[in-house]
């Protein structure tokens, strides 16, 4: 089955349009003319259809004044955006052909309103569109949407949290899985096909990625996976994940070991790293910095000594997609509000021989937090036969 043959669930017109309006609004308190939105994940939140970048220029223009949103597109791709109900989105939809210059028409949508000081792009948009915008609206000032649309996209409704709380919910089914798919003498490869398969049999329409680190492998955390063959005592990272029909997306990491582990230090590292991965859980609720939140997750692996081996942010927003804002890191200021969904995944790595992570997906609630993943948070021994 090929992915655009998918059912892809859009949100009602009216979620939709509500959500065109407050970009508007938006570009507006930004001083900003029109927002350009690249296909991609923007484009999804605004009119329900993600569509696909090519060296074809196709813009959503959304002017920050009256005049009505524009889908350019080029006429032999429209079909694809034959879902979205442009009448009741109050968006035109413009098609251009070879020869015409699309730059062109979406510097004089961008302009129906009146002088155009400055435009936001999408932040996915590429580098050909950009520049060649660029030499149409020679006069006009270039900044990123990324910062007028994340207002947005980062405080989730609750329809997308209920999305949010589906993705875990299979995700979770996968993990309660893969105890049965571990084994010594299997190598990460192997089970990281069963993975993705079981990721799409629980409910998701791809396995967007897949991390199995055994062993010395687990210390590297974007490690995807190898050849490496399983062995017993192996501490094994498993990170997984993907979309939902909805486009909303799962993460969850879980460690396990194949039998008892054969390093001695693992059993009293990895209760460092779950109590760290509790702090910070526990660190979130409204109006608690997102600082915060990664320096929960710091203090109790940087006390036992193990600081310099967290080497990466606690956290990412998702939605989506995996990652996106708000980001649980030092130096990011940002209040949460309710409505907000990130990671929480602080790991542990020691370079060479093993490593560890523990990560749920969270929402901020109106008092608190609900984590959305619920599986066991220790480290999972699976039987070695
Ligand atoms: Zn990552
Ligand atoms: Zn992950
Ligand atoms: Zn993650």
């Amino acid at each position: 089955m090929s992915r655009r043959s998918l059912h892809t669930p859009a949100p009602s017109p009216d979620r939709l349009r509500a959500r065109i309006d407050r970009a508007r609004q938006a570009a507006a308190a930004a001083d900003t003319d029109a927002l350009l939105i690249a296909p991609g994940s923007d484009l999804r939140y605004l009119i329900g259809q993600a569509g696909g970048s090519f060296e074809r220029l196709s813009t959503l223009v959304v002017p920050a004044g009256d005049a009505p949103p524009a889908l350019v597109v080029p006429a032999l791709e429209a079909a694809g955006f034959g879902d979205v109900p442009f009448d009741d989105l109050g968006v035109e939809l413009v098609t251009w052909v070879d020869g015409q210059d699309p730059y062109r028409i979406v510097a004089d949508l961008a302009g129906r309103a009146g002088t155009v000081k400055q435009v936001a792009v999408s932040d996915s948009t590429i580098a050909l569109h950009v520049l060649t915008l660029r030499g149409a609206l020679p006069e006009v000032r270039q900044v990123l949407a990324g910062p007028i649309v994340r207002e947005l996209r980062m405080r989730k409704d609750p329809a997308e949290i209920d999305a949010l709380r589906r993705a875990a919910a299979a995700i979770d089914r996968v993990h309660a899985r893969v105890p049965s798919l571990l084994a010594p003498g299997r190598t990460e490869a192997e089970v990281g096909a069963d993975i993705a398969a079981a990721i799409v049999e629980e409910g998701h329409t791809e396995a967007e990625f897949i991390i199995v680190g055994s062993g010395p492998n687990g210390a590297s955390p974007h490690h995807e996976m190898s050849d490496r063959v399983i062995e017993t005592g192996d501490v094994v990272v498993v990170d997984i994940g993907g979309p939902i029909p909805e486009g909303y997306n799962s993460d969850c990491t879980r460690t396990y070991s194949v039998g008892e582990p054969a390093q001695a230090d693992v059993r009293e590292t990895y209760a460092v790293l779950e109590a760290a991965q509790q702090a910070a859980v526990r660190a979130v609720r409204p109006g608690v910095p997102a600082s915060a939140v990664d320096a929960a997750a710091r203090e109790p692996i940087t006390a036992a000594g193990f600081g310099e081996r967290f080497i990466h942010r606690t956290g990412h927003g998702i939605g989506l997609d995996v990652h996106e804002e708000p980001y649980m890191m030092a130096g990011n200021e940002l209040a949460l509000e309710p409505g907000m969904a990130f990671s929480v995944e602080p790991g542990i790595y020691h370079e060479g021989r093993w490593g560890a992570r523990i990560e749920d997906i969270v929402v901020v609630t109106e008092d608190g937090v609900e984590p959305l993943n619920t599986r066991p948070h220790g480290l999972t021994v699976v039987e070695a036969t």
